[in-house]
Parts: structure tokens; C-alpha cells; sequence
């Protein structure tokens, strides 16, 4: 795993003379520990930029250096921005543009044109927001005091959305079998997704999953087996069921080591030569942080390993979810989401338990091991990314997850409630105007302005459904939307 770091790029230019570029490159530096020490990821101060050699200079390094995550640039002093535009106009990374002053407050005795020429931060990043306008660019805007908390999580935010980025590109993702038969919404162009987003989408036969699994040893499986004791309850006498749940595992993880992949999708249509559709076993592999998809949806099982890796370190609670079904009573009314198996543990409210139920879907020959929770509340978001034929959408929407209302004993699977926003009958409208799936990516972890600016950096269409949120509204984004892209 690469160590991202951020680089910060601070504008000037040579009319100051020395003491004053002295000054604004130990103020850069100053700067630069104190956000490294507040930051999920260091800012390494590069250059005070004063020509168009400097910037394209420390602009070809970030491109080039994979550690690199994103740029953040600004301006102490005035730096004419001709000087950026072949820099900038060459930025393969994300950039942040970070509004900022090193000085809170105007003096009132100290302040003359020294002062002021020293420190021109209103001035500059003006000039620098003009060209990052005029050149299009996909570029992040933060403005406030840098020692202030609230920007400082900002900038932390944006990192984290960034390095998803990073990331993406490095994407692979393992797909045993093809995608359900005759399903529309979880197809999609892989050579557009590896274009954009970096992923390398490819398959592997079910029947080299078999062969793995007939190679896991009976010591491996009873490793794995302590793990789940550790981790879950066991609720069922069927243990061979679990035990060959592990040997799935087991296989499974192989082939994505081997791989390099950090997702992976199946589909119940082809288990051929396998006892059971793995449960427990895509269940334990979400927890480590693979992402999955269900039916062979490989762009929800990507999307997922992304958001978790933008979550790693706080909750990490991100997890491929489905909506499954409503609760329509009036003032009462719930999505309840769920899968056929697979809900990562992450979202769990309490301890998993492992169970064994028959499931009549696809060529289970046996009854699979899955585990069963309901999920945590809190305010979360659900995404879901469609193809919409030459672009991608990026669909969010905020919901609030509840306590389910209902014990519901005789669901087998693990369940997640929530209220979708504006409401339910509003925000359903919404989604489906937009084209949103019935899978996604839930997560109590990622905001929607963390996956809005992901997209904006990914060079794709999102739309937000929000508390206010209208369907008309919303239809007139999506017309507008339709005409940007097709220009685009
Ligand atoms: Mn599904």
C-alpha cells in the first residue's frame, strides 16, 4: 500500500525580492507541519512558485510520483497566473486550491505597504481562482484560516476523497462468472470505467475457484474457523456449513492476493461445482476491506473497496447494500435494505451471528453459512453509479438509518432500515428519475461532499438528493445534465 502525501505549492513571484520570498517560504513550511500534524495525510511543502519553469517543474513530479495524492496550492503573495497555465493545464492529479492567509488577524499599528505586499492572499488567490476558472479546471475550493479546525477537517475531507482517487486507479477487480442474466442497471462499459476511473475489470471461471478451493487444507479452515469464533456468534449446529464458508474464503482471498484485486463480484447463476453461494465468506472479505457485488455487479463491488479505502481509520462502516422492500405506512414509512447473503459487518449494531438457512435461489445444493445483524443508526448516504451510455452517473442521496422497527425473526439475512430524504415517497421519485440501481454502496462514514468531489475529479456526472430536494428541481438538473455531457 503506497503512503499517500499531499504537496503544497505555495504562488509567488520574483518582484519581492529575496527577504520577502524568504519569509513566505518559511511561513510555507511552518504551514506545512502544523496541517501534517492535524491531517489524516502529511502536506510536504515543495516550492515557492515564481515562473513558469518552477511550476511545470514540481507539476511534472506530482504527476509522475506515485505517492503524490493531490496538490494544494496557494497564494501568500500576487503570482500572475500565465506563469501556471502549462503547469496546470498538464495536472494529472487532484488539486486544491486552499484560500487561506498566514495571518489571522490586520494589525492595526503594524499594518503598512510592506505589510500588505507580504501579505496579499485576497489579491492572489484571486488571480489563481481566475485561471483555475478559465481553464476548466476540476479543482477543489477551500477558503478560511488554516489553523481553524472546521478547515482543517475540510482539507482532511478532501484528502481522503483524493486518495480514493489515488486509490481507484489502482483498482482491479476479480469477477467469477458474468453478470445475472437479463439484468440492465449492474452492465456497464469496462473500458470507459478503466478510462475514468483507473479499474481493471476482468473475469475468472467459477471453476478455477473450485479448483483453488480443493487445495485449502483443513489447518487453514480451522485457523479462519477461530477467527469467526472470535468475531461473530455461531448460531447453527451445521458447522461443516461454516467450514465450508472458510474454504470459500480461504480461495477466494488467494486468488485476489494473487491478483492484486481489492473487489470482486459472482453471481448465484454460476456456482457450478460449488456446495453453496458464498455468504459468510463475501461477508468476512468486505470486513477486511474488499469490495463486492452482487449478480455480477462489478461497479457497486468497486465502488465499494473505494469508499471503505476513503473510510479507513475513522468507522470504515461503507458496505454493497441493497434496497430491498418498503415499509408504507403513513408516518411510518422505511426502506428496508438487505441482500440475498452479503452484508458487510461493519454495519453492524452489535455482534453477528452465524446461521444456516436453505436458500432457494440459484444452484445451492446445500444450506450457506451467512451472517445475520441489524444495522447500526445514524445519518448515512447511499450511492449508486450507472451507466448511462458515454458517461457515468453518480447518484447520492442522504438517509437516515434507524433502529429496525420490527424484530422480523424469520429473515435470514442481515438488515439494515432507514428513511430516505426529502421522505420516502419524494426521495423514491427522485431516484428513480435519475436512473439510481437497487444496489449501492451505504455508508455512515463517507459524506456526500466527499463523493461529490470524487466525482468532480473523476470527470463524471453526480446528482445529490438532499432533505430539499424536489423532483422538479431535480428533472431540470438531470435535462440540463443530459445537454453539458453530451458537449462534454
Ligand atoms: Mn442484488
Amino acid at each position: 500500500m503506497v503512503n499517500y502525501e499531499f504537496w503544497f505549492v505555495v504562488g509567488s513571484q520574483l518582484l519581492y525580492g529575496e527577504e520577502v520570498l524568504k519569509t513566505v517560504a518559511e511561513r510555507a513550511e511552518e504551514m506545512a507541519q502544523h496541517l501534517s500534524k492535524k491531517l489524516p495525510f502529511p502536506v510536504k511543502y515543495k516550492v515557492t512558485a515564481k515562473s513558469s519553469d518552477e511550476i511545470n517543474e514540481v507539476i511534472k513530479e506530482a504527476n509522475y510520483r506515485d505517492e503524490c495524492a493531490g496538490i494544494i496550492t496557494w497564494c501568500h503573495t500576487f503570482s500572475p497566473s500565465k506563469m501556471w497555465i502549462n503547469g496546470l493545464a498538464a495536472l494529472q492529479k487532484p488539486w486544491c486550491h486552499f484560500a487561506t492567509q498566514y495571518n489571522r488577524e490586520i494589525p492595526n499599528e503594524e499594518i503598512d505597504m510592506d505589510f500588505m505586499n507580504l501579505n496579499q492572499a485576497a489579491h492572489g488567490d484571486r488571480e489563481h481562482g481566475f485561471i483555475g476558472a478559465r481553464l476548466r479546471s476540476a479543482r477543489k475550493i477551500i477558503a478560511g484560516y488554516w489553523q481553524d479546525e472546521d478547515v482543517q477537517e475540510r482539507l482532511a475531507s478532501w484528502m481522503k476523497a483524493a486518495a480514493g482517487v489515488a486509490f481507484s486507479k489502482n483498482m482491479r477487480v476479480m469477477r467469477f462468472g458474468d453478470n445475472m442474466r437479463d439484468v440492465a442497471v449492474t452492465e456497464g462499459d469496462k473500458v470507459e470505467a478503466q478510462k475514468k476511473f483507473g479499474w481493471q475489470v476482468n473475469t475468472w471461471a467459477t471453476g478455477d475457484l473450485v479448483r483453488e478451493m480443493s487445495l485449502v487444507t483443513e489447518a487453514e479452515i480451522d485457523a479462519l474457523m477461530d477467527e469467526y469464533k472470535a468475531s461473530y456468534d455461531i448460531a447453527t449446529d451445521n458447522i461443516d456449513a461454516i467450514r465450508y464458508q472458510a474454504k470459500e474464503e480461504i480461495a477466494m482471498e488467494k486468488m485476489l492476493k494473487r491478483e492484486k484485486c481489492m473487489a470482486f463480484s459472482n453471481t448465484f447463476q454460476d456456482l457450478y461445482g460449488m456446495e453453496q453461494l458464498p455468504g459468510l465468506a463475501s461477508q468476512h472479505l468486505m470486513s477486511k476491506g474488499y469490495g463486492y457485488g452482487g449478480e455480477g455487479d462489478w461497479k457497486v463491488s468497486a465502488l465499494t473497496s473505494v469508499m471503505k479505502f476513503m473510510g479507513k481509520d475513522s468507522n470504515g462502516a461503507s458496505a454493497f447494500m441493497e434496497d430491498y422492500t418498503y415499509h408504507l405506512v403513513p408516518g411510518s414509512e422505511y426502506s428496508l435494505g438487505a441482500h440475498m447473503l452479503e452484508v458487510c459487518p461493519s454495519l453492524a449494531e452489535g455482534k453477528p451471528r452465524i446461521e444456516t438457512h436453505h436458500l432457494g435461489i440459484g444452484m445451492n445444493e446445500k444450506d450457506p453459512a451467512r451472517l445475520v445483524f441489524e444495522g447500526k443508526a445514524g445519518s448515512a448516504i447511499v450511492v449508486s453509479l450507472i451507466d448511462m451510455g458515454g458517461r457515468f452517473r453518480l447518484i447520492i442521496q442522504d438517509i437516515e438509518c434507524v433502529k429496525p422497527i420490527m424484530e422480523m425473526p424469520n429473515l435470514p439475512v442481515a438488515r439494515v432500515m432507514w428513511k430516505a430524504m426529502p421522505d420516502l415517497r419524494t426521495g423514491l421519485e427522485c431516484w428513480i428519475c435519475a436512473g439510481g440501481a437497487h444496489h449501492t454502496v451505504l455508508s455512515y462514514d463517507v459524506t456526500a461532499e466527499q463523493m461529490t468531489d470524487w466525482a468532480r475529479m473523476m470527470d463524471i456526472e453526480c446528482v445529490h438528493i438532499t432533505k430539499d430536494t424536489t423532483v422538479e428541481a431535480l428533472e431540470r438538473d438531470l435535462l440540463v445534465n443530459d445537454l453539458v455531457w453530451k458537449l462534454k
